[in-house]
This record gives C-alpha cells, sequence and structure tokens, in this order.
C-alpha cells in the first residue's frame, strides 16, 4: 500500500513566491488525507495534480491563519465541482463555528456533509481510526491551543501460506481462526504455532506531523521511533530568542526532539520568510540528529516504505 506525504507549503505566516504556507498531502493508497490548510492550498492542489475530491479527512493543527486560511476556498470549490461525499475535518474547537459564518454570510451552503471533530485537550487522544489508519493528537506548545497528529497503518488480516492449506487440509473455519492469530492444533494433539502458518506481516508505518510548537519533550513518548517526523523548525539556532518568544522551534530543537525520539527521519519546514538559503537548516540539523533530514519543500513527495524516500520522479 502506498503510503506517501505530498507537501503542498513550508512557509511560516507570510505566502511568498516561492513559499506557501502549510498543508501536506497523507496519500494512502489513493485515498487522501489533507492536513493543514494554508491560504492557497487549492491552487497547490492543481499545480501539483492532486484530486482533491479524493481528499476525505482534513485534520487542522490550530486556528492560526496560516494554517487553514485555504479551507473555506477549498471547501467552496469542492461544493462548485459536484462534490456528494461526506468530509471529516478534525480541527480544534472553534472552527466550525468560524466556517458557518462565512458561510451565512456569504449565503453559501454545501451539498456534501461535514463531520466535525473538534477538539479540546480534554479530548480522546485517538481522534479518528478507520479500516487503514489511526490518528493520535499531539500535544504541541504554542501561542494558542495547537495539537499535533500521529497517523498510523493499522495492522492487516495475516495472509496464511499458500501450502499451508494442502499440507493440514484446512477448512474455512481453521483459516480464519489462523489469521485471528491463534495457532493450530492437530488431531493427534500436537500444536503448530502460529507463526509457521502465516506469512510475516509487513512492518507499520507512520508519520508524525509537529506543527507549530516550541521545545516540547512531552511530545517524545508520543512519537517515538516514527518512521517519518515532521517537526516544524521556523528559525535557524542564531534566532532562538526569537523562536521562543514566537512559540516556535529552531533547527536544532526539531532535532533534539527527533534524536530523543528515536524518529527514523526529520523533516523540517514552516520556515520563517526571513531565510532564503535552506541549506543551513539541513546542516544544523544534521549535527544534532543521526538520523537523515529533509528540507520539506513544495511539490516534493516522501515514500513511506521500508525505508523513507525523496520520490524523484515527481518531486
Ligand atoms: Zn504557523
Ligand atoms: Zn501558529
Amino acid at each position: 500500500m502506498k503510503f506517501q506525504v505530498t507537501v503542498l507549503g513550508s512557509g511560516s505566516a507570510l505566502p511568498t513566491l516561492s513559499r506557501n504556507p502549510s498543508a501536506q498531502i497523507l496519500d494512502l493508497n489513493d485515498r487522501l488525507i489533507l492536513i493543514d490548510c494554508g491560504e492557497g492550498t487549492q491552487v497547490q492542489l492543481r499545480k501539483h495534480k492532486v484530486k482533491y475530491q479524493r481528499i476525505d479527512t482534513i485534520f487542522i493543527t490550530h486556528l492560526h491563519g496560516d494554517h487553514y486560511f485555504g479551507l473555506v476556498g477549498l471547501l467552496n470549490t469542492m461544493e462548485l465541482m459536484g462534490r456528494k461525499k461526506d468530509l471529516t475535518i478534525v480541527a480544534p474547537k472553534g472552527l466550525k463555528e468560524i466556517l458557518d459564518l462565512q458561510m451565512k454570510y456569504g449565503g453559501a451552503y454545501f451539498n456534501y456533509k461535514i463531520r466535525f471533530n473538534e477538539l479540546t485537550e480534554k479530548s480522546p487522544e485517538l481522534v479518528f481510526e478507520d479500516k487503514i489508519v489511526k490518528v493520535h493528537r499531539l500535544p504541541l506548545k504554542h501561542r494558542i491551543v495547537c495539537f499535533g497528529y500521529k497517523f498510523e497503518e493499522k495492522a492487516k488480516a495475516a495472509n496464511i501460506k499458500k501450502d499451508v492449506i494442502d499440507k493440514y487440509n484446512l477448512d474455512y473455519k481453521d483459516i480464519i481462526m489462523i489469521k485471528e492469530g491463534n495457532d493450530l492444533i492437530l488431531d493427534n494433539g500436537s500444536t503448530v504455532p502460529n507463526k509457521d502458518l502465516v506469512i510475516p506481516p509487513r512492518k507499520l508505518r507512520s508519520y508524525a506531523y509537529c506543527s507549530d510548537t516550541s521545545y516540547n519533550e512531552e511530545l517524545v513518548p508520543y512519537i517515538r521511533g516514527v518512521d517519518l517526523l515532521y517537526h516544524e523548525s521556523t528559525f535557524l539556532h542564531q534566532d532562538a530568542v526569537k523562536a521562543k518568544k514566537t512559540g516556535h522551534s529552531t533547527t536544532k530543537q526539531a532535532a533534539k526532539i527527533a534524536e530523543l525520539s528515536e524518529v527514523k527521519t526529520l523533516m523540517l519546514g514552516h520556515y520563517s520568510i526571513r531565510y532564503l538559503d535552506l541549506e543551513p537548516f539541513k546542516r544544523e540539523a544534521e549535527e544534532v540528529f543521526s538520523g537523515p533530514v529533509i528540507i520539506s519543500d513544495s511539490g516534493l513527495k516522501i515514500n513511506i516504505d521500508e525505508h523513507v524516500t525523496i520520490d524523484q520522479t515527481t518531486a
């Protein structure tokens, strides 16, 4: 199954000609999840040929404009293009009220249903779950209520080894039982362990999205060992005072969280407009984090498989 992140924006507060504000697509075998929706996201979706009507769930981290100002526009475009499919939006409390007002005074309506899951700091940690993915909210430390999200692939029922069915003359009931993880008891009373009957399951993949936040070690147990961590790095180390004051992180702080959490790969982003050259971001992060560091940029696609790799054909 495909488990791929597409970056649509990597800048902080101000959209510029070279950097859009925060938005990413998580593609789970053509079933699309949108994470944040800064201004201009729908243009980015078109530019990078994302089939936006396939988005069925949207996660918004917080209500600073650079993370959701593109949302009402995208929802409206979905309506104009004839959407009928339901949409789920997971976001901090307040977003529904904002959208309702925009719709009310614009005399607009949607022909598709939007289900809201509005979060507070008291909401359950598991915020979304379906057959293929489960999503937990993550504690971020920012100037307003802000949640990161961890996306984890769910285990599928195990596949039985081909030769086993004939060898033990298994019937339908046996197969179900083995797929559920049970051992097989033979007529002579001996036991065949489950691991000898099924194909070993593939490693389950995970992605954590953490923006915006100041340095927060509370995050570490939540994101331990994820395949890919996106952690904001609004500032370089030289601007650490500014980072602290504005509720953001520096490259070195993002890298320290990645190192403490033993994540496989770190992706940086949410760069302040003051930096044109992003090479120092990579350099500084690599001084602290021992794994690979990716500098996010619009259009970049990252495949999460056995390893985390940049999709060179489409980047
Ligand atoms: Zn932001
Ligand atoms: Zn913010």
